[in-house]
């Protein structure tokens, strides 16, 4: 052992004449960088809880927690980041991810505990001296990890599909259906947001892997109608994308469509319909060969009952195949689906009106269980002076006409009232039927207009001439011409529907004459 080894002890002892090292809070702070990446921030009423941030740490430093007042609603899990500093490297790449903005790192870095469990954050929900700090790192549109374009739909010009009822959007090919599928963060936002319950983020994911079987299986776990879905849905899945708070949602419907047509060859094949299926007691009447009644009878004869369905009409489909014109949804695309449900075994009685040709009670009598599917068949109309006058349709039996193949004359000027999908589908297909000036009257604005805003804008392409805050008052025949009084309108408080309520302008009226 050398002197060295004896001696030193007692180095040791001498550091307790000098002044400490460790430094005692409060210390002399000093203010981060303005981009300085310290605490987390969260705007909590901007952020949606997906989880995307959770996902991308690979410190696994973010876990998402409930939080006692926020209330998991459509587009929003309810569910907050909660940050455990003990992990987080301050890398900021949660927040470069972050598709609603909603996160950021303020500059503050200081914060002093013994305890450990006060390392842990909810930024945002938790009171933190650095809680509303507008200075340190926020994400730039260029730092985004995200890409905020959607892939576009290939579609017939304008000028085009103007003159014809053909199917007008192509569907995505292979490299466009990978490139928007490769955009979705697959958290799963929007499976709440689709009456399905659909898994989207997983079939979103089997395009991405080309494992499109996969993918059709489980579109037909919930949906038996994905080539109509995928073409016409609403996609309330989209409204709430979380890709759409700052760019372009998922285009999930045309990615769904992209599913089911390149796998319509082998569709039988990989669903195994046609199959000997289990076989249970039980026999279910359906009445109604719509949408609901043939999903009901896919799922109720896959569960092994013996199905049979009602349908006045000498086709299935319902509402659409009348309701939805063929540059839509082609009847050849519906025919093959309502085809797939059939082969699975459901009889259906075509011409039966239930009611006239046979009672519920005999159905009643007939069956273990009724399924009652009718759908919404009566078209609305405002009870107005003249709505009776030959040449006012109704929108819904105009499309019927249309869906039968049928071409009505309408003249040369057509006006349609209204503004859902219904009126986007009557003003497009008079533009297909030829007619020269076609007018859209909607009694509020283009904001409060229910109809998708793809339609709106496919209809203005194709020519559709939009009057907004004016309806109609009064119809009269003039020779072969329509005289449609009109008002003007004003926007009020918003009604129960929670759009503002539109208000007649008195002595605004003006006079338009059509077809
Ligand atoms: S990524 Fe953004 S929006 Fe999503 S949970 Fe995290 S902070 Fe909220
Ligand atoms: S489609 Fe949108 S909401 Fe759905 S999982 Fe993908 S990114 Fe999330």
């Amino acid at each position: 052992m050398s002197l060295k080894d004896i001696l030193s002890p007692f180095y040791a002892w001498k550091r307790t004449l000098e002044k400490p090292y460790t430094i005692k809070k409060p210390i002399e702070e000093r203010e981060g960088a303005d981009r300085y990446r310290g605490f987390h921030v969260n705007d909590i009423e901007k952020c949606i809880g997906c989880g995307t941030c959770e996902e991308i740490c690979q410190n696994e430093a973010i876990d998402m927690v409930p939080v006692d007042f926020i209330h998991a609603k459509k587009g929003d899990s309810g569910l907050r980041p909660q940050i455990d500093y003990g992990r987080c490297c301050w890398c900021a790449l949660c927040v470069d991810v972050c598709p609603t903005g909603s996160l950021g790192m303020s500059n503050d870095y200081i914060w002093v505990t013994p305890d450990p469990e006060e390392w842990v954050f909810k930024p945002g929900v938790d009171d933190n001296p650095w809680k509303d700090d507008d200075k340190g790192y926020r994400r730039t549109d260029e730092a985004w990890l995200l890409d905020p374009k959607l892939t576009p739909m290939p579609v017939m010009e304008p000028d085009v599909r103007k003159n014809t009822f053909d199917e007008m959007a192509y569907g995505y090919e292979v490299t466009m259906a990978i490139e928007e599928a490769s955009r979705c963060l697959e958290c799963g936002i929007c499976i709440d947001a689709c009456p399905t319950h659909m898994d989207i983020p997983e079939y979103i994911k089997s395009i991405r892997e080309n494992r499109l079987e996969d993918g059709l299986k489980i579109l037909y776990d919930t949906n038996p109608f994905s080539d109509s879905c995928g073409r016409v849905c609403t996609a309330h899945c989209q409204d709430v994308c979380a890709l759409g708070h700052n760019g372009d949602p998922i285009a999930i419907r045309w990615l769904k469509r992209y599913i089911t047509d390149q796998t319509a060859d082998r569709r039988y094949e990989i669903l195994g319909i046609g199959k000997p299926l289990p076989e249970k007691d039980g026999a279910v009447g359906i009445i109604g060969g719509g949408p609901a009644g043939l999903t009901a009878a896919f799922y109720l004869r896959n569960y092994g009952y013996k199905v049979t369905v009602y349908e006045q009409h000498d086709k299935l489909g319902g509402m659409l195949r009348y309701g939805i014109p063929q540059y839509r949804l082609p009847k050849e695309v519906l025919d093959r689906e309502i085809q797939t449900i059939l082969d699975t075994g459901v009889e259906v009685k075509y011409n039966v009106k239930v009611g006239k040709d046979i009672s519920l009670k005999e159905l009643k009598d007939k069956y273990d269980a009724l399924f009652i599917s009718v759908g919404a068949q009566i078209g609305t109309q405002m009870p107005i002076e003249g709505i009776d006058t030959p040449g006012v349709l109704v929108g819904l039996e105009f499309l019927d006409q249309i869906a039968e193949g049928k071409r009505p004359n309408l003249g040369e000027r057509v006006m349609v009232v209204g503004g859902g999908n219904t009126a986007m589908d009557v003003c497009r297909s008079s533009v297909r039927l030829g007619v020269k000036e076609v007018f859209v009257y909607y009694r509020r604005t283009e904001a409060e207009m229910p109809a998708n805003d793809e339609e709106i804008e496919e209809a203005k392409e194709e020519g559709v001439k939009f009057e907004f805050l004016a309806t109609r008052t009064k119809i009269t025949k003039e020779g072969d011409k329509l005289k449609v009084q009109c008002i003007r309108m004003q926007l009020g408080e918003p009604d129960a529907t929670g759009r503002r309520r539109p208000i007649p302008i008195e002595g605004s009226e003006f006079t338009v004459e059509v077809d």
